[in-house]
């Protein structure tokens, strides 16, 4: 592979300690390199971001998009908005507000209007995975769906250091308040896996947890830390950071802090999983993302990725290949490829299950076994994640193989089922069983809906 160096790293020495320097909708047209566009694609832009939310900042602008490859680059549309990203009668409703010349509120208006017909809480996230103290308080700041793993939603990581255009966690950026998981203590989230022996790990996620400042995000691993939780094994945190700011990590006033808390986790005994986005190989190539994985890794943690497969940015399956190789190279694990989920701009991004499955096998054949412990492609769906294993034929009819990764009711996983062969279906709700008239979680799944349905209610 011939060594490719990011045009634009010579601008940035991997020393430097750049400050970051945000662009959202408000400033859109301060960034230069916007002067290369019309005055229509900067107004369909504008249309676009008024309802999907936009967020870049100086690193991903000038090292991680290729300018010369505008408006087809990945990097591009990973972060900028683009007209057809919505459908176009949502577009054409936007597009008209803002034609006639719109107080803030009709602007604010039509977009929760063009929200809420988004899907923007899918799979069940509101009513079934909210949990509940035994003392009867509801955490609307966790999730906890699977028996091991829950999902702590901090209050100050409900943002990202830029916004991917895909994100199906947008409800949380756009201030519908009721939208918002948030929580503030620490100290009912030690007190939940205190209650629930059977969690292992704690999985931090928003947004961002790594956009918190050290010394927020230390308050809440040492809440959890001094807790002294027995059945604590795994601290997880889902972020974008190294992708989108890795000074992070390497430079900002505060990362020797970030550092050393991650150090305090490894030293408890307890295991720190970074589960770090990466959506494409660009962004694995600056200096500084190279330099902040390193400097991740020498604290104990390790590093795990994962990415969704996405039309317009990475339905590439040598682009997947060579991004494995090179994250087992930095010395990270790769560990999941998503589809894309039913909410959003998934008319723009989605692929089909068989489509999908098609480049993940083309992709893991080109890499050795140490990248092929990545799992997928998965739908993170209301019984499960669901992965598809391929097309089978089954006494001469031709059908979808899946089987689930995780599920609600951990008897679920690792259970091969079938679905009719439907080259266009793209997620769970578009499959037909192929031999019995429901899939065999179905019923289960019901009940499960009920019980939680009464307990929240009581
Ligand atoms: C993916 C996911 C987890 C973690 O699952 P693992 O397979 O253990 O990585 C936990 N909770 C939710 C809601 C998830 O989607
Ligand atoms: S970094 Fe993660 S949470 Fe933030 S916009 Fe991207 S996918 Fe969504």
């Amino acid at each position: 592979m011939a060594q490719t160096t990011n045009p634009q790293e010579s601008l940035w020495g991997v020393d430097s300690s750049p400050a970051i320097k945000s662009y959202t909708l408000s400033n859109l047209r301060k960034i230069p390199q916007i002067e290369k566009f019309t005055e229509e694609q900067i107004f369909e832009m504008e249309v676009v971001a008024q309802v999907l939310p936009f967020k870049a900042n100086n690193y991903v602008i000038e090292q991680l998009i290729d300018w010369d490859n505008v408006p087809g680059d990945s990097m591009f549309n990973l972060t900028f908005p683009q007209k057809h990203m919505l459908k176009s009668e949502h577009y054409g409703m936007m597009a008209s507000v803002l034609k006639n010349n719109p107080a803030p509120k009709e602007i604010k208006a039509m977009a929760d209007k063009i929200r809420l017909e988004l899907n923007p809480h899918p799979a069940g996230q509101m009513e079934l995975n909210v949990p509940v103290l035994k003392d009867g308080t509801k955490l609307y700041g966790m999730q906890h769906k699977y028996k091991e793993t829950t999902l702590f939603f901090p209050s100050q990581g409900q943002t990202c250091h830029a916004y991917c255009s895909f994100c199906f966690r947008w409800p949380q950026f756009v201030g519908m308040d009721e939208m918002k998981f948030a929580m503030k203590e620490g100290d009912e989230l030690a007190q939940y896996v205190r209650e629930h022996p059977e969690i292992s790990d704690i999985l931090f996620t928003g947004g961002d947890p790594m956009i918190m400042p050290a010394k927020i995000f230390s308050a809440y691993i040492d809440t959890l830390l001094d807790a002294d939780l027995p059945n604590l094994k795994t601290i997880r945190i889902g972020t974008k950071a190294l992708s989108y700011w890795p000074y992070k990590f390497v430079s900002d006033k505060d990362y020797q802090e970030t550092l050393e808390t991650f150090r305090r986790v490894n030293k408890k005994g307890i295991h720190l999983a970074i589960m770090a986005h990466f959506n494409h190989l660009a962004e694995l190539k600056t200096g500084a993302v190279k330099l902040a994985i390193k400097n991740v890794r020498e604290t104990g943690a390790q590093i795990r990725t994962q990415s969704p497969l996405l039309t317009n940015i990475n339905d590439d399956a040598d682009m997947w290949a060579e991004m494995w190789q090179k994250q087992v190279e930095l010395g990270c694990i790769p560990y999941y490829m998503f589809v894309v989920r039913d909410t959003g701009a998934q008319h723009y991004f989605g692929v089909p299950l068989v489509k999908a499955h098609k480049i993940f096998q083309q992709a893991i054949q080109k890499v050795s076994g140490l990248g092929r412990t990545v799992r997928g492609p998965s739908m993170s769906a209301t019984p499960g994640k669901v992965q598809i294993d391929g097309v089978a034929e089954v006494n001469g009819t031709k059908v979808m193989v899946f089987r689930m990764l995780q599920g609600r009711n951990p008897e679920w996983v690792n259970r091969p089922f079938f679905a009719k062969y439907d080259e266009n279906a793209i997620w769970l709700d578009d499959l037909k069983p192929a031999f019995e008239d429901k899939f065999f979680f179905e019923d289960e799944l019901n009940e499960i809906k009920q019980q939680k349905k009464q307990s929240m209610n009581s």
